[in-house]
């Protein structure tokens, strides 16, 4: 397409780097605490002047002072047609630029790299949402359905902020959306030269975060002291800490794990499917998450004197629970810790999990085969929450899909939240591809 003499229009998969590398220098760090979050609001207005640029209008929505949301509809052409959400969180983790090897907020380009905080946690498909729209606005062209697009707060302190301010507070904004596609999926993971899954999210773990509450008797550290509420937490934690869930293998980790044994050709045993994902290198440590509820203690809080028995004790565990063993698990822990320390559940989350069928999963799959012939798409669970969880509650059925090729040798899933975050350029780039295909016609 060389041959018309009009003005050329920059080129998506150009532009994404720009965009990428504009969202990363923007400071959105989210510490879980509003007074010293940076905040999304300086994102969100690069976002809306970006689409108001090509004219598309976007709506700005602040949950608190500086924690913006953004939302904007690009009209299909088929209203019979139900709408698409695409979601992308704007906060990231804090970094310490300390133990970068760049600085973090820099959007440093190095090595065939964009490197910065947020370069796969998820400034990354902002930025490729944002060079498809603009490029679909500047060619006249339209999806076949209404697309949805809403750029978030706070996903990486449990969304208060954000998705479940929107779903909570504006949900006419999301009217007829059936479907969606966020974070953490459609990356590519290596089985040799020719062949990569591409790992799509059709489930997620629920958020089970709880405290434990020990009380004893106060008293002088000095003294024989039989009900020490440090003693009996301490024991409660270890064995928590120290157990392990029985192994339950759900429809989506069955479907992967089926999948992992025919392309790597081995034998899985449903018994002991550990040792096979144990070989699945950079990826094991999401997967092997996925096949038990886990339960780690995070924090722990007790005394105000080195020679003083305080009276109570805390701890907080953050425990994930596969889908539909809430319930279950909240069972399995109070036998755990015995029937003197209370739990308390600070955050509490359903699990989610769709079926890997149907024309939207037809569609990605095409848009990834015709982008790279050698893609395989395989349905995942991923370990941790995603936004997901709060547009599901507004009865619209999510998947984890931003895709990224990836080179085979990268610890993928080691730069989520990690020291020296980055994105490979040619990755972001065949995200903008596999996107415009998938979007145009899903
Ligand atoms: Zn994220």
């Amino acid at each position: 397409m060389t041959s018309d003499a009009a003005p050329a229009r920059p080129d998506p998969t150009d532009e994404v780097v720009d965009l990428c590398r504009d969202l990363l220098r923007i400071d959105t760090t989210n510490t879980g605490d509003n007074d010293t979050s940076a905040g999304e609001r300086r994102a969100a207005e690069y976002v809306a002047e970006r689409l108001a640029e090509v004219g598309v209008e976007a709506e700005l929505l602040e949950s608190a002072p500086g924690r913006a949301n953004l939302v904007a509809r690009i009209p299909g052409t088929d209203p019979g047609r139900d709408a698409l959400l695409v979601h992308g969180h704007l906060d990231v983790v804090p970094a310490d630029p300390d133990e970068w090897s760049v600085h973090p907020f820099s959007g440093e380009i190095r090595d065939g790299y964009l490197w910065g905080r947020g370069a796969i946690d998820m400034k990354d498909f902002d930025a490729m949402v944002l060079a498809v729209v603009r490029g679909w606005q500047r060619a006249g062209v339209r999806p076949a359905r209404d697309i949805v697009l809403a750029f978030t707060a706070d996903e990486e302190a449990g969304s208060d902020y954000g998705a479940h301010f929107l779903a909570r507070r504006h949900r006419h904004l999301f009217d007829g959306c059936t479907e969606a596609i966020g974070e953490v999926g459609g990356f590519s993971y290596s089985v040799d030269e020719q062949r990569r899954l591409y790992l799509i999210e059709t489930a997620e773990k629920g958020i089970d975060w709880l405290r434990l509450h020990a009380k004893g008797r106060p008293g002088h550290g000095s003294m024989v002291h039989d009900d020490n509420a440090v003693t009996a937490l301490a024991e409660a934690v270890a064995r928590i800490g120290r157990h392990r869930f029985p192994v339950v293998l759900t429809d989506t980790v069955r479907a992967f794990l089926a999948e992992v044994a025919e392309v790597l050709d081995i034998e899985i045993d449903p018994d002991d499917p550990e040792t096979a994902i144990a070989k699945l290198g950079p990826i094991a440590n999401i997967i092997g998450a996925t096949i038990r509820n886990t339960a780690n203690p995070t924090r722990l809080g007790a005394g105000y004197k080195d020679n003083v028995i305080p009276g109570r004790a805390t701890a907080t565990i953050d425990c994930r629970s596969l889908p539909g063993q809430s319930e279950l698990l909240e069972r399995q822990l109070r036998e755990l810790v015995g029937p003197d320390i209370a739990i308390e559940y600070i955050q509490r989350q359903p699990a989610l999990e769709t079926t890997f069928d149907g024309d939207l999963v037809e569609a990605m799959s095409a848009a990834l085969r015709a982008e790279d012939p050698g893609a395989r798409p395989v349905p995942y669970m991923l370990s941790g929450g995603t936004d997901a969880k709060a547009f599901s509650q507004l009865g619209i059925r999510c998947f984890g899909f931003a895709p990224l090729r990836l080179p085979a040798d990268l610890n993928f899933s080691g730069l989520f939240h990690g020291i020296d975050e980055r994105v490979p350029l040619d990755g972001l780039q065949f995200g903008v591809r596999v996107l415009d295909r998938f979007l145009r016609d899903c």
